[in-house]
């Protein structure tokens, strides 16, 4: 089409990276969701809310290195931190002060935090809490709904379809229960007695594409102190996101395990469990080889708790701890999602752009509808792994957006505390650009 061809000459840099890259990695790709026909584009450097590609293109950039970067690219505080730790050592092969710093902020942010334990990844934190939850209760299943991603490990990975690869047991031990259905999930804890914990993404799955309501979030709470069920949440988009002290905060709901990553990191690898120092003392020591090779339940990581991405962590927890970023990061958010949706109303396009806390997706053809206080939901859900507008459309936007001078990340992104006034006016004229290409 003309806009691929169009694609193809302005990122001409890009083009000739991938050329390479897919004789290196299968589809040229790091990352599954880095995916982009005809090839994504190559970036060299960002700065604020932009990030500079290969050809020299500024983009305004959406996908805040994965949703991890509230601050903002190269944060002055953070960039400073990882900048003197870096000339102290990058691994020091011991416990070292800023692993303590770093967790007391955790501890002081979400009250859940009775205990931490640091960890590489998201995935590795989602993996580790199911381990505590299967271990505290004795019990071998893990309840997780239907569209929400908690990583890449087998018992994340399961769903109504699992992919190729995933250990059965991986996929047995998981039981699927659709979203936003309190009586489907009561149907399950009612009728079971072998559920260890439910994990949840709280602020919907998919960083909200598929959308959680409040009133869900809090029946979970409920159902799961009713059978004596574990509740996860899954914080790794929501933490120090939705309020500084996460979804927990946002909801006003306690649950016994928390999975962190991304924000709490600074932009760095890593991640954490927290939660109930019941559970997580199974992590504990006894001093006793036979009790401990028993019930200790294990976990280890050459990288735990990393001095670099402790340091980013602690920089980025304290600006977090002022309460400015979530909030500056969320009204920005709020405007430019009024923004967006007045476009598409002028404009007549059907379709409608979600938004809560500082996330969006833009759903093109879709079916939403408004709520009272404005927000616009889909009417219906999407359907398990696919985005609500059809795959070629949401390709196409990114592609006019990139066009525009606006990355998102598949069909929105994150906002942080450095977009602006002005970044969010000029997406909102991107947007207004990319629907008259994708109309010619
Ligand atoms: N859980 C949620 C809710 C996520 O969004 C992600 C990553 O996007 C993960 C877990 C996995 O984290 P990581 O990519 O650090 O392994």
């Amino acid at each position: 089409s003309e806009l691929e061809a169009q694609y193809e000459r302005r990122f001409a840099g890009s083009a000739r990276l991938y050329r390479r890259a897919i004789r290196l990695f299968p589809s040229g790709l790091t990352h599954d969701a880095r995916y982009f026909a005809p090839f994504p584009i190559y970036a060299e450097r960002a700065s604020g809310a932009y990030k500079w590609d290969v050809d020299g293109h500024r983009l305004i950039d959406y996908w805040m290195g994965h949703g991890a970067l509230l601050l903002g690219h190269g944060h002055p505080a953070v960039a400073q931190a990882v900048q003197t730790q870096l000339a102290r050592g990058t691994h020091l092969g011991a416990s070292h002060p800023l692993e303590v710093t770093w967790a007391e902020l955790v501890q002081r942010l979400m009250p859940a935090a009775q205990r931490v334990r640091f960890t590489n990844s998201g995935t590795e934190a989602t993996h580790l809490a199911m381990r505590l939850a299967r271990a505290f209760t004795g019990r071998p299943r893990i309840v997780k709904f239907e569209g929400h991603f908690h990583g890449w490990h087998d018992y994340a990975a399961a769903s109504a379809e699992p992919p190729p690869g995933i250990a059965r047991e991986g996929a047995e031990a998981t039981i699927v229960v659709p979203p936003n259905d309190p009586v489907a999930l009561a149907r399950v804890l009612e009728s079971r007695q072998d559920v260890a914990a439910v994990i949840i993404e709280p602020g919907g799955g998919i960083w909200g594409e598929v959308p959680t309501t409040e009133a869900f979030v809090h029946a979970v709470r409920d159902l799961t102190l009713r059978h004596g069920v574990l509740l996860i949440f899954d914080e790794v988009v929501t933490g120090f996101r939705m309020a500084p002290g996460g979804a927990q905060e946002y909801y006003g709901i306690r649950p016994d395990l928390v999975c962190l990553g991304k924000i709490l990191c600074g932009g760095l690898p890593g991640g954490a469990v927290a939660g109930r120092a019941d559970v997580l003392d199974l992590l504990a020591f006894r001093d006793d080889p036979a009790r401990d090779a028993r019930e200790k339940v294990a976990h280890l990581g050459t990288f735990n708790a990393n001095p670099l991405s402790a340091a980013a962590g602690i920089a980025t927890l304290q600006e977090v701890a002022t309460g400015r970023p979530t909030a500056i990061a969320a009204e920005r958010a709020d405007t430019l999602v009024r923004r967006l949706n007045e476009v598409l109303e002028r404009r007549r396009v059907k379709g409608f752009v979600y938004g809560l806390s500082s996330w969006f997706h833009i759903h093109l053809g879709a079916e939403g509808r408004q709520d009272p206080q404005g927000r616009w939901w889909p009417v219906r859900p999407a359907p398990p792994g696919e985005d609500l507008a059809p795959h070629g459309l949401v390709q196409s936007l990114r592609r006019a957006m990139l066009l525009e001078g606006v990355d998102l990340m598949r069909n929105g992104g994150f906002l942080s505390t450095a977009h602006a006034d002005q970044e969010i006016e000029a997406t909102a004229q991107a947007l207004d650009a990319a629907l008259d290409r994708l109309e010619r």
